[in-house]
């Protein structure tokens, strides 16, 4: 929702300043619209309804999965698209993957979104508009920044966007930033107040494999991202979440597991192999290849787990939905 549009149609309307935080209550708690909402005035309910949208994006396609994940494809108020995913695991866990730009301004050459058009950031309402999608759904207890977009690119937007999940039910410490190592972006986040966990997609053990998968290690490279990482949990006490995507004959060699786990101070990381969704560009590794990278991580001390894949048959990686309808 536009908050901005619902605090100038309440003023306007010479509602008290209160009105606000009832209408986010009722929205932060899964409402299905203005009808619901039994403590405004049933007048102020009817003009909401007309004036402000409850929500900045609209549902341009949804696809669901057997093991229960439904993405969503959204269009903004601007015909933006952009893409979420609710995740449901056996273990009663609810996390939201959202997007934090339309497209996105880096390359990465195994990203479909890397491949489409940079539209623009999302608004800090947009951000949260998916998420609430799903809580009208059910209950959601996770938020990951793993759809489209570099969040450290829009982070003033990102921070606003944590800064109120916790209303919908999301701790800032099951809500977790994943970055290429955009490093000012870094930064920040160790530097501000909400306690959100970070994601490194790291994807490469030295910068020449890294820059070629990712160009924006040639601006960050390797060295640095690691140090800026360093200044995050020195001053968070937090381990960072190290994402690599396991590409066969690409970056999933013994010595790309041995040039990892040098790299790494197994007390601050935790690497999450991820299975390759596949764009075209590249074949993922098979399991045996990605059960041997993790096993000579384990060797030198540095826990590695393999992320489950969800929702597979329906696209559901970075930028898919969207490649597709476009
Ligand atoms: N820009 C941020 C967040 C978005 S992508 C980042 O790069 O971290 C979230 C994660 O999905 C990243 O680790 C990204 O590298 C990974 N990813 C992108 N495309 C993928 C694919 N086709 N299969 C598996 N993982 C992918």
């Amino acid at each position: 929702m536009d908050r901005n549009l619902l605090q100038s149609t309440l003023a306007e309307s010479g509602e008290p300043a209160y009105r606000a935080d009832q209408v986010w209550r009722w929205v932060a708690g899964g409402a299905a619209g203005y009808e619901e909402m039994t403590n405004l005035p049933a007048a102020l309910r009817e003009r909401l309804a007309v004036e402000v949208p409850f929500s900045t994006l609209t549902v341009a396609a949804e696809a669901k999965a057997d093991d229960g994940t439904v993405k969503t494809l959204f269009n903004t108020a601007d015909g933006r698209p952009l893409e979420a995913v609710l995740m449901r695991y056996r273990d009663g866990r609810r996390s939201v993957c959202v997007s934090s730009q339309s497209g996105c301004p880096l390359t990465c050459t195994f990203c479909a979104t890397g491949q489409m058009q940079f539209g623009r950031n999302l608004s800090a309402d947009e951000i949260l508009d998916q998420a609430l999608h799903f809580r009208r759904v059910e209950a959601i207890d996770h938020v990951v920044f793993m759809g489209m977009g570099e969040p450290t690119m829009n982070v003033d937007n990102v921070l606003a966007a944590c800064a109120r999940l916790p209303d919908v039910g999301v701790s800032n410490r099951r809500t977790a930033i994943s970055t290429v190592g955009w490093v000012p972006g870094i930064d920040r986040l160790a530097e501000c107040e909400l306690p959100v966990a970070l994601a490194l997609s790291l994807h490469a053990p030295n910068d020449g494999l890294r820059s070629q998968l990712m160009p924006v290690n040639d601006r960050y490279p390797l060295a640095e991202v690691l140090a800026a990482c360093r200044r995050y949990i020195e001053r968070r006490r937090r381990k960072v979440f190290v994402e690599y995507v396991m590409l066969d004959g690409v970056n999933d060699h013994p010595e790309h597991a041995r040039e990892l786990a040098r790299l790494l101070d197994p007390r601050a990381y935790k690497v999450n192999l991820i299975p390759y969704n596949p764009t075209g560009a590249y074949d993922g590794s098979p399991p045996e290849a990605i059960e041997r990278f993790r096993a000579i991580l384990a060797e030198q001390r540095i826990t590695a787990t393999v992320r489950l894949t969800r929702g597979r048959e329906i696209a559901a990686a970075c930028g898919q939905l969207a490649a597709s309808a476009a």
